[in-house]
């Protein structure tokens, strides 16, 4: 496996910590233990989070374009167009950012606070438009790409979530051997790590990751999109994809990818009672503040396949958090009572 054969530009403060927690290890029972990796403490640029790690190997590759300025795409309370904002900050570049409406929820501050108010305090042009729910390849994008260039600018295109881009899986690759090497340290191995899916190319970075380690098929995809069959095609094409770049010398099998759909609903950004219940869980046992729209599903998801049973007592789990709480600003209403 070669993954250091591809630039890297830092972005993140360098390994992410693994926290114990036991307060909510025994609020589920206390058979399994639950561990955090705290990618959503990763970095000082405006909060951090996982796409900060997918950035880190896309960087090298927008500088040496000759691009002046970072054109991206997501919802209107997008992490990923927050952390594109911060990074074209940071590298002095321009930022042209489309947000669409991918959610159906309505607050009157919706568009004004959490993560479009970072964006737009760090100086990037964020465009609302109306388009929904969607992780492919969009219009809309390729329209700032073309308003870009006829004002003269050289636009750098970063897809959604900046999985589709050619590198977006890399970052996660090393995520992998960043767990090894602090397994070797904490004297133990984790059984199962848990991750949110949605754009996909978090998870498709782990399983190739960890296929070195001969252990993908224990990355515990909790699907957040509601679009299964969709988010599962865009993993399987970022694992092939990423394991030819880095080499891994043997085909990732269709069992090796796990995605569980069941806590998706009812949308995409929109949390059941079960989804808001585990984020009231986790913030009042242990302080780890999760949102709505990514790291609330996945928690529920861990919660419960815990809660019944499905991972074995004795177990130990990896939750990997990839950040999103600035989203919770525009959710307010549902949180008023805590
Ligand atoms: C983007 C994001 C995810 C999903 O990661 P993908 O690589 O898009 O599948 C999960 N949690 C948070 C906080 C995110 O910003």
């Amino acid at each position: 496996m070669k993954l250091d054969k591809f630039e890297r530009y830092p972005l993140t403060f360098g390994p992410t910590p693994i926290e114990h927690l036991p307060r909510l290890s025994e609020a589920l029972g206390g058979k399994v233990e639950v561990y955090a990796k705290r990618e959503d403490c990763n970095s000082g640029l405006a909060f951090g989070g996982n796409k900060l790690r997918k950035l880190e190997y896309i960087v090298p590759d927008a500088i040496a374009s000759g691009a002046d300025t970072l054109v991206s795409i997501g919802g209107v309370q997008s992490n990923h167009t927050r952390m594109v904002a911060a990074t074209a900050a940071k590298i002095g570049m321009k930022c042209v950012v489309v947000q669409e409406k991918w959610v159906p929820h309505y607050d009157a501050v919706y568009d004004r606070v959490g993560n479009i108010l970072l964006t737009r305090l760090m100086g990037a042009d964020s465009r609302l438009v109306e388009d929904g729910f969607d992780i492919g390849i969009r219009q809309s994008w390729e329209d700032a790409m073309q308003s870009v260039r006829d004002s003269g600018g050289v636009p750098y295109g970063i897809p959604a979530g900046a999985s589709e881009h050619k590198f977006g899986g890399l970052g996660y690759v090393r995520f992998a051997e960043e767990v090894k090497a602090q397994e070797q340290e904490l004297g133990f191995n984790f059984d199962y790590i848990f991750v949110c899916v949605v754009t996909g190319s978090t998870q498709a970075g782990m399983i190739v990751g960890f296929a070195v380690q001969d252990r993908a098929d224990r990355v515990i995809g909790i699907d957040a999109s509601g679009t299964l069959e969709q988010t599962r095609n865009q993993v399987r094409r970022i694992v092939d994809n990423t394991a030819e770049l880095v080499a891994l010398g043997r085909p990732v099998r269709d069992d090796e990818i796990i995605i569980n759909p069941d806590y998706a609903y009812p949308a995409y950004g929109v949390p059941s009672e079960e989804t808001n219940a585990a984020i009231r869980l986790v913030a009042k046992t242990e302080a780890m503040i999760t949102d709505p729209v990514y790291e609330g599903k996945s928690m529920q998801g861990m919660i419960d396949l815990i809660r019944t049973g499905s991972i074995p007592a004795g177990s130990k789990v990896l939750y990997a958090h990839l950040g999103g709480a600035p989203a919770l600003n525009g959710y307010s209403y549902y949180y008023k009572d805590g």
